[in-house]
């Protein structure tokens, strides 16, 4: 990637959830566009130290951040080591999520508690610290950005598409999606730029028993009008566009990276 290339040059990104799928995808797009990543993983240790080792022999600059997003003091230390390693912080992926499945007669409460843990309060803990660091390094930066800090929050289509079966999961990216914007509303007067991702079916061991046997792929392909599954780099793309200064006036919105799946495809020829 040449510099004109290179639209995160110089800026620091923690980026959870990035031992697998979509936030590896996302690591590794980050480190390209030329910045810092560190990659925040909860067990998936060794995934993140290979890519480590994968952005530093590209030439990037990297760091692996052990942290159960869902824990307090977790999340403060891993964000004090990231400063330490690089000094700074820019941006936020808040992106590590979980499904734990359930018919909604018998989900247990353990269930529905661990899912909004990680996928919501997991993220106003991730963002709140972020949030900190970004008040702290103050309107007086000469940062490598014109916004003083941004955070991109990983949603879902389900934030608007109820879906039955995972009523933990969509209610809590129901929560992201109001999280988002209520944050966006609150922060932009400290040029603070809050935005949503909500990814539709993208090809990660979240969902690989939606995708993995033709049958599973030939009923998911209906449900999407482009065509196609989508892949982690799609949404890395996303992700990147929403960092970077490309996007400095885009302020609380959720982009749907979906393949039209947000377009009620069951109505093609029908109703
Ligand atoms: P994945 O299972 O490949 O990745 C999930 C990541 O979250 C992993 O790195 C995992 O280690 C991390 N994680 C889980 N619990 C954690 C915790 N307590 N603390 C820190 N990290 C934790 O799945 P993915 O598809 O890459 O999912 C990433 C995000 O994208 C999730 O928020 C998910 O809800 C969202 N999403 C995915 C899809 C899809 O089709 N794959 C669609 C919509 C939204």
């Amino acid at each position: 990637m040449t510099e004109a290339h290179r639209p995160l040059s110089g800026q620091k990104a923690i980026v959870t959830g990035a031992s697998s799928g979509i936030g590896a995808g996302i690591a590794r797009a980050f480190a390209r566009a030329g910045a810092a990543v560190g990659i925040n993983y909860r067990s998936g240790r060794d995934a993140a130290e290979a890519l480590v080792e994968e952005i530093f022999r590209e030439g990037g600059e990297a760091i692996a951040l052990g942290a159960d997003v869902s824990d307090e003091a977790q999340v403060q230390a891993m964000f004090g080591a990231f400063l330490g390693a690089f000094g700074r912080l820019d941006i936020l992926v808040a992106n590590s999520g979980i499904q734990q499945d359930a018919p909604f007669a018998e989900m247990t409460a353990a269930q529905w508690r661990r899912v909004i843990d990680v996928n919501l309060t997991g993220q106003f803990l991730c963002a709140r610290e972020a949030v900190r660091t970004f008040l702290a390094q103050g309107a007086a930066s000469d940062g490598p950005s014109r916004a003083a800090g941004k955070i991109v929050c990983m949603s879902s289509v389900h934030d608007v598409i109820p879906w039955a079966g995972h009523a933990n999961y969509a209610a809590s990216k129901g929560g992201v999606a109001m999280l988002v914007k209520t944050l966006a509303q609150e922060l932009a007067e400290k040029r603070i730029r809050v935005n949503a991702i909500s990814p539709g079916a993208i090809r990660t061991p979240i969902n690989r028993e939606a995708w993995e046997t033709a049958e599973a792929e030939a009923r998911l392909l209906a449900l999407i009008p482009y065509g196609r599954i989508g892949e982690p780099e799609d949404v890395a793309e996303a992700a990147i566009w929403l960092a970077s200064d490309a996007s400095d006036y885009v302020v609380g919105t959720t982009l749907y990276v979906d393949g039209g799946m947000t377009l009620y495809p069951a109505f093609r020829g029908n109703g």
